[in-house]
């Protein structure tokens, strides 16, 4: 007998992780939707199940060290462990307002608001942390779990370095090039007890983070996330990877 694999992703109501959640519970996991709203987490979870799907809406705002730790306790009593974490919930305050007619990004650094950037990184760069470290029980419960930490072309430095047409949105850009170097941390701490980091970049997607100006579909984006939240065991771990493979931090 096989026992039913189980994951969570955070910020699953809508957008890039509502379809994550969607694929991972299609390949047969049960899927734990973190959603830090009642109303639109359970919203969200009923639209899986009217699809036949095994999803749970699991109350979890990641910037809450109650509200995680309350997450954990919940998942705790009705799971053995827990299998995929995909830290997906993110924020990017101000950059709609700032993208001009042709869709280009227009604020520059020097405009950036700081408040807007400690909201940006509580939630990008701390929230990952923080569900992380207190999903680790968990996820040492089962052998070989996997991490994924949805992360963001916008990210890398080496793109930023070498890049001038890439939109410089220094909060945000920045809060997921943080996210990379804490995917590499907990990587390196992991490895030897068996469970694999990864961050992923899911391409500018149409969602409501970018007022649905990205090009790429939910689809497309999720399909790095679910591929690193079903690597083989010995796959890949501490690396940042978009669907066509790896990519210069
Ligand atoms: P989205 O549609 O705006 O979804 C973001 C999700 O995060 C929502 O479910 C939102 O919940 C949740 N969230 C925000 N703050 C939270 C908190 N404190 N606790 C728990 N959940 C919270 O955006 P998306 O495009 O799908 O973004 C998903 C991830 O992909 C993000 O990490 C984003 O940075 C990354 N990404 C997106 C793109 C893109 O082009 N869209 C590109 C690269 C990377 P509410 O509904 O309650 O606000």
């Amino acid at each position: 007998m096989t026992t039913q694999k189980n994951a969570l992703v955070t910020g699953a109501n809508k957008g890039i992780g509502l379809e994550a959640a969607r694929r991972l519970a299609t390949i047969g996991f049960k899927v734990w939707l973190g959603a830090r709203d009642a109303r639109r987490g359970q919203a969200a979870a009923e639209i899986l199940r009217g699809e036949g799907l095994d999803v749970e809406w699991l109350a979890l705002d990641v910037i809450s060290d109650d509200g995680v730790a309350a997450a954990v306790k919940t998942v705790a009593v009705q799971a053995p462990g827990l299998d995929v974490l995909v830290n997906n919930a993110g924020i990017a305050p101000g950059y709609v307002d700032a993208l001009g007619p042709d869709g280009r990004y227009e604020r520059p650094p020097s405009r950036e608001n700081v408040a807007e950037m400690k909201a940006t990184y509580d939630v990008n760069v701390f929230g990952p942390v923080r569900v992380t470290q207190a999903f680790l029980p968990l996820l040492l419960a089962v052998s070989a779990a996997r991490i994924v930490m949805v992360s963001s072309y916008l990210g890398s430095l080496a793109r930023a370095a070498g890049n001038s047409q890439s939109p410089n949105v220094m909060g945000y850009g920045s809060s997921k090039t943080a996210l990379n170097a804490v995917t590499l941390s907990f990587a390196r701490e992991l490895a030897p007890r068996g469970i694999m980091v990864n961050a992923a970049a899911p391409g500018y997607t149409a969602t409501d983070l970018n007022a649905h100006r990205g090009g790429r579909t939910v689809q497309q984006a999720a399909e790095i996330i679910v591929r690193l939240a079903t690597l083989e065991p010995g796959g890949p771990t501490g690396g940042y990877f978009d669907e066509n493979g790896a990519l210069p931090w």
